[in-house]
């Protein structure tokens, strides 16, 4: 009797084929832009210290509350798969003491992140996200470039029905007042609201906007909105934003009630969203976070980012298969032997060396099976090995001759020379 087969864990998925190679190409584009403008590749470990997410992401998100996949190591250190990249792109920053560059110093990932969410389509418990942190300066056109550099990315991904929503939530000595507006609101309308909504009214009241419940959106409606209290500089920053996307060609709506769900958030926030997708029709977003790096035990320097979900970004995109590379020579064999079989390996092993794409069976099939594996997979050179010489056959030319195996490679480079 067979064992019981093993299947992925809920929410994970394997990446095969087809969808594979339309990740190297987000991959390659989101190099070109991003490292075009200045960013470098930056990975960090798959686990932190949980310390890293409670203190940086915030205890009250549902990140950190209710999400995370923490375990204990056997040394008793209590470790968190990431749920979310700024975090340590920040403690990166601080432990190779970065503020030292020149600033800003601008970092790009493509990476998996954990969150024990209920799967369903478009969300999962381990996905990818791409993501730009920009860290030391606060200048307004920071802010506009990142938000346009993800613009570009996701409009080459070919994604539809695109929309960037755009607010600040100031800083947080400005939005002190509003806050406490806003949990006298909130009180005086207690009994309309979810439990949970109920619970962090105090710890995090804000939230409440990002709030499901019909009720709770009832009162929403109604409540203050933090865009109508921002201080004198933090009002002046938000128009510089605007401004410059303006600028830029960048199309955005105002919302008012985009809380986003991180504590670390100060000034711009924003969010793209695409109307073809379904209920998870977040693809990207992210904002400001000034206050997160001296958190995390740094000197103070401000910071810009935003994260992108890469299923998400090829749900609502367009995007093409990475072309493969073009197959120069495919070695056969004239019949199966060992002679032969070591002779066509060595040639594989020298085209190669020469930096020729090759490939030979290893399937066993026959010769004419051979044949037509190579022509499927497009070889400009099939190799025919026997024990004494190779015949070498031209496919895009349809010519053929016999030769010693050892200048199969050579004429095959020549060949590409004349051409
Ligand atoms: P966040 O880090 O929550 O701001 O998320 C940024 C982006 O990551 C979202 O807009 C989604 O595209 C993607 N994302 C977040 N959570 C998930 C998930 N559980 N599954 C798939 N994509 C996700």
């Amino acid at each position: 009797m067979s064992e019981p087969r093993i299947k992925a864990p809920r929410g994970t998925f394997d990446v095969l084929g087809e969808q594979a190679s339309v990740r190297s190409s987000l991959e390659s584009r989101a190099r070109s832009i991003l490292e075009g403008a200045g960013y470098e590749r930056i990975e960090t470990p798959v686990f932190e210290a949980t310390e890293l997410f409670a203190r940086g992401v915030g205890s009250s998100t549902d990140i950190v509350s209710k999400e995370m996949f923490t375990f204990e190591d056997p040394g008793g250190r209590s470790l968190t798969l990431r749920p979310e990249g700024t975090a340590p792109v920040c403690r990166a920053y601080v432990e190779h003491g970065m503020h030292k560059r020149r600033q800003p110093v601008k970092l790009w990932y493509l990476s998996c992140f954990f969150r024990h969410e209920r799967a369903q389509a478009g969300r999962y418990r381990e996905f990818w996200q791409v993501g730009a942190e920009a860290l030391g300066s606060d200048d307004p056109a920071l802010d506009a470039e990142s938000i346009a550099l993800l613009a570009t990315l996701l409009s080459q991904m070919g994604a539809r029905e695109l929309r960037l929503r755009l607010s600040s939530l100031g800083s947080p000595a400005g939005r002190e007042s509003y806050r406490e507006r806003l949990v006298a609101y909130l009180r005086a309308h207690e009994q309309e609201l979810s439990a949970e909504v109920r619970g962090r009214i105090d710890a995090n009241p804000l939230r409440a906007f990002d709030a499901d419940d019909p009720g709770t959106r009832r009162v929403m409606q109604g409540a203050p909105r933090l865009l109508e209290h921002l201080d004198s500089s933090d009002l002046d920053h938000f128009a510089q934003v605007r401004a410059l996307l303006d600028l830029a060609s960048v199309p955005y709506e105002i919302d008012d009630t985009l809380v986003r769900g991180l504590d670390y958030y100060t000034r711009t926030v924003f969010e793209f969203t695409s109307d073809a997708l379904g209920a998870q029709s977040g693809v990207g977003g992210g904002g400001r976070y000034d206050g997160l790096i001296e958190q995390l035990g740094g000197a103070r320097a401000p910071g810009i980012g935003w994260a992108a979900g890469v299923e998400r970004i090829l749900l609502a995109g367009s995007a093409s298969p990475a072309a493969t590379p073009a197959l120069e020579l495919f070695v056969a064999l004239q019949a199966p032997g060992s002679d032969a079989r070591l002779a066509a390996f060595g040639l594989l092993a020298e085209a190669r060396s020469a930096g020729l794409t090759a490939q030979m069976d290893l399937g066993g099939r026959s010769l004419k099976g051979q044949l037509s594996h190579a022509a499927a997979l497009g070889a400009r050179f099939v190799a025919i090995v026997s024990a004494g010489a190779t015949v070498l056959k031209d496919m895009q030319a349809g010519a053929q001759r016999e030769l010693p195996t050892d200048t199969v490679v050579h004429a095959v480079l020549r060949a590409q020379h004349a051409l």
